[in-house]
């Protein structure tokens, strides 16, 4: 079936628009309203706060990064590594985010536990853990594929715009070293650690890792 076939007009411009001149004045009357307006806010203190005002009451400007409009509870921020008790990560380098990043901008470096550890040969930990936050495309399925709860993006931090590439790759250091919104860098579900006297292979043998 054929399509319906518009015929769009050609806008034409003024005598007034193509002399320029007058365009000109109402732009230069627009910036000198928003002169005085603004310099009266000054004047009598009346001027809108830009981080709790809406844009409607006239602020459009922010001091950026002396001033920042407060982030929506739902914002989650760059990611962290949770911490268990004795301040390690509770990754077990699974390796499910990773496999899960549609980006593929996370490396882990899996190492096993030394023998005679209580974690051998339940889990692992990562030797080098690294995220690329340029590549990154903040979907979350990193932290959804998770089974420990030990990547998140709860940090509230937004990434500061850098000069350099190499300050968006964050280390292991980097990620453990960036709090949750509540300051604390624990995790929200706790978990049975190996060798633990609640953890149900306590009583297992799993001798010869
Ligand atoms: S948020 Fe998405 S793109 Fe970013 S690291 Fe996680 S899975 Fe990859
Ligand atoms: S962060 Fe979670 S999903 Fe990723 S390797 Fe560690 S334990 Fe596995």
């Amino acid at each position: 079936m054929a399509g319906k076939t518009v015929v769009l007009k050609k806008t034409t411009r003024t005598l007034a628009e193509q002399g320029y001149l007058l365009e000109v004045a109402k732009g230069l009357g627009v910036t000198l309203k928003h002169f005085f307006k603004g310099t009266s806010q000054l004047a009598t203190g009346h001027k809108p706060s830009p981080v709790t005002d809406p844009y409607a009451d006239g602020c459009a400007t922010l001091e950026y990064p002396e001033e920042k409009r407060p982030y929506a509870d739902r914002w989650r921020g760059v990611h962290r590594l949770t911490h268990r008790e004795d301040g390690s990560p509770r990754c077990v380098a699974c390796l499910c985010c990773s496999t899960a990043c549609p980006a593929q901008c996370i490396y882990i470096k899996p190492a096993e536990y030394p023998p005679g550890d209580p974690h051998r040969g339940y889990e692992r930990y990562p030797e080098e853990f690294v995220i690329d936050e340029l590549r990154c495309i903040f979907c979350g399925f990193c932290v959804t594929a998770c089974p420990c709860d030990a990547i998140r993006m709860d940090s509230g931090i937004h990434m500061t715009a850098l000069g350099d590439r190499a300050s968006f790759v964050y280390d292991k250091a980097k990620l453990l070293s960036i709090p949750g919104k509540d300051g604390t860098f624990k995790s929200a579900n706790p978990r049975h650690e190996p060798g633990d006297p609640t953890h149900p292979g306590v009583d297992r043998l799993h001798d010869g890792h």
